[in-house]
């Protein structure tokens, strides 16, 4: 059991202050920075829109932000003022070329549930709750906010949108519970018929609507492979899979978040697919002072990676 939660939604008193509120939002956003996308595979390029519509660059790499802002030390020490969606706000507005009063009640809408903040071992240990979404797992951070600013590019825009996301259990479920019902966006799920739980699977296939699920024979790397090779052949597709860089930015948000209410300096990152630590990196690169110490199962290509300088895919992945 946990010594003591830190409910940090619940520390009102810290943020009814509007006043306060609205100067640390002006702090934090007054810099100005022009924002474009390179894919780490150096050939293609993009706007923030080009690159969440697309999800995976043409050259296959992931579109990144040409420049990473830097926070400073002061900055980041006024974060504890804010509320995770005014947070959302600030670290999201850096990178997305979104009108802020959209890009507030977006942040505003996609962030309505708890973080608690759990205590061990007198203060040693720190658990961050970021299972208290729509689908119980940490994904609903990056889709809730993915799909709304995907409606909003899509609907300014005018265009229609299919979303082809791959997924071993978690993405799915909050993929479909984050794109249900937006206009214009057709979802595809693609799952392995064999490595997905009762309960996942039903999270998919009985929301209906536009989201259609698709068990694939094979394992989450087959259908990660149908998906981008359909991403890169097939018009109007895009991906909710950590491919897409529009995954990846809301999830740097929890990392200033934790850090602001707790001051922890190492982060201990569940990983599969590195998406996560990825967010991690990015929020280190923007200032933030951590470590990042990435938990894997057996699939441990990118620690023996660090380790040697050698990647060595482990394919098929082991099912642990
Ligand atoms: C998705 C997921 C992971 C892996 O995250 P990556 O971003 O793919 O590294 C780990 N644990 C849980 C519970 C997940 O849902």
């Amino acid at each position: 059991y946990a010594d003591f939660v830190i409910n940090a939604e619940c520390e009102e008193e810290k943020s009814t202050n509007s006043i306060v509120t609205a100067y640390v939002v002006h702090q934090l956003t007054k810099k100005k920075n022009s924002i474009s996308y390179i894919s780490t595979n150096g050939k293609s390029k993009a706007t923030f829109s080009e690159a969440l519509m697309q999800g995976l660059a043409s050259d296959k790499g992931l579109f990144v932000p040409k420049y990473t802002p830097k926070l400073s030390q002061e900055e980041i020490s006024l974060m504890k003022y804010l509320k995770y969606y005014e947070l959302a706000f600030v670290i999201m507005k850096h990178f997305v070329n979104i009108e802020d009063s959209t890009l507030k009640r977006i942040c505003k809408e996609a962030y309505h549930f708890d973080i608690p903040i759990e205590s061990y071992y007198n203060g040693k240990l720190f658990i961050a709750r970021l299972d208290q979404g729509p689908s119980a797992s940490f994904k609903d951070f990056a889709v809730q906010l993915l799909a709304r600013m995907m409606e909003y590019i899509v609907s300014k825009e005018n265009k229609r949108i299919t979303i082809l996301t791959a997924t071993s259990g978690d993405t799915g479920g909050a993929v479909a519970s984050a794109f249900h019902n937006l206009k214009n966006i057709q979802v595809i799920i693609l799952m392995p018929a064999n490595e997905i739980s009762k309960r996942q699977r039903k999270q998919m296939t009985t929301i209906g609507g536009n989201i259609k699920a698709v068990l694939v024979n094979g394992k989450f790397d087959d259908c990660q492979a149908l998906a981008k090779e359909a991403l890169l052949k097939v018009k109007g597709t895009s991906s909710a899979n950590s491919i897409n860089i529009g995954r990846l930015l809301p999830q740097i948000v929890y990392y200033f978040y934790i850090y602001s209410r707790i001051k922890a300096d190492t982060f201990v990152v569940p990983s599969g697919n590195f998406g996560n630590l990825v967010a991690g990196l990015m929020a280190k690169k923007m200032g933030l002072p951590i470590r990042l110490v990435a938990a894997v199962n057996e699939n441990d290509e990118v620690p023996k990676f660090f380790e040697s300088g050698i990647y060595k895919p482990i394919t098929p992945s082991k099912r642990c």
